[in-house]
């Protein structure tokens, strides 16, 4: 899947995970601000897989700094879509989300802040804007613009920072989600890739499902880039910016 379509299915989750799917339970939607501003962090937490792609979205991010650590995240996962694609790769970005939330800094002016997530939001902020061609003029404006954002949010409602680790979860699984139903598929297992057996190569079809290389897929949208991938995203836009409309209060439901 394309970058900035990762990036409207991570925000698309986000809103049905923390807002559509509790008000049609019955139950309360995590506050406006949590919905909005986590929709846009949980789509640039769906574009950290390909983190390990020396030309995807992160990498031309942040110039030679985001190259190198893409480039340093591709050798040490095995490529792109090896290591970073699996379900240990979901707990590693997960843990290491928490891990980060728990560092805190004396910055003069400030006093004590939360650098640690404030550093992440700042780059998932960043992607988000980047995939989703959010602004205009170039790198430093982006990183600029992104900060001056978080710091808004940050200063003026610093409860944000409690989901911030499940929204990185939600956005990875999503970005997994998402490449899984290519033909390419994924694997889910790494660094365990189990080879199908004879008899469930024998079975019409199966060879793309459980691929000889112990990658899985369920290539309902074909090939990365295809029309069908553009249709269910022009599907989940319509469906992300309804449900953000809602969740705001416009459209006057509830
Ligand atoms: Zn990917």
């Amino acid at each position: 899947m394309m970058g900035g379509h990762h990036a409207i299915s991570g925000a698309a989750a986000w809103v049905a995970v923390t807002s559509t799917v509790p008000f049609t339970l019955g139950a309360h939607p995590l506050p406006v601000a949590s919905v909005v501003f986590g929709a846009l962090v949980t789509a640039g937490a769906a574009l950290l897989p390909d983190v390990d792609h020396r030309s995807a979205t992160i990498a031309r991010s942040g110039g030679v700094f985001t190259w190198g650590l893409s480039a340093a995240a591709s050798t040490v996962s095995g490529g792109h879509r090896h290591g970073l694609h699996s379900i240990l790769a979901v707990a590693g970005f997960t843990v290491l989300s928490a891990a980060l939330g728990r560092w805190d800094a004396v910055v003069p002016v400030l006093g004590l802040v939360h650098a640690g997530s404030a550093l992440l939001l700042l780059a998932l902020v960043a992607f988000s804007s980047k995939a989703l061609d959010l602004t205009r003029g170039g790198t430093a404006m982006l990183w600029l613009s992104s900060a001056a954002l978080v710091v808004i949010v940050l200063v003026r409602a610093p409860e944000q920072l409690e989901w911030l680790p499940i929204s990185v979860m939600v956005g990875v699984v999503v970005h997994l989600v998402g490449d899984l139903i290519t033909t390419a598929g994924v694997p889910l297992l790494w660094p365990w890739l189990p080879k199908p057996p004879r008899v469930v190569r024998s079975i019409p079809g199966m060879r793309h499902v459980w691929k000889a290389s112990g990658y899985v897929a369920l290539p309902v949208i074909g090939n990365a880039g295809s029309a069908r991938e553009w249709v269910l995203c022009a599907a989940l836009t319509v469906y992300l910016l309804y449900g953000l409309a809602a969740t705001a209060g416009v459209l006057g439901l509830g």
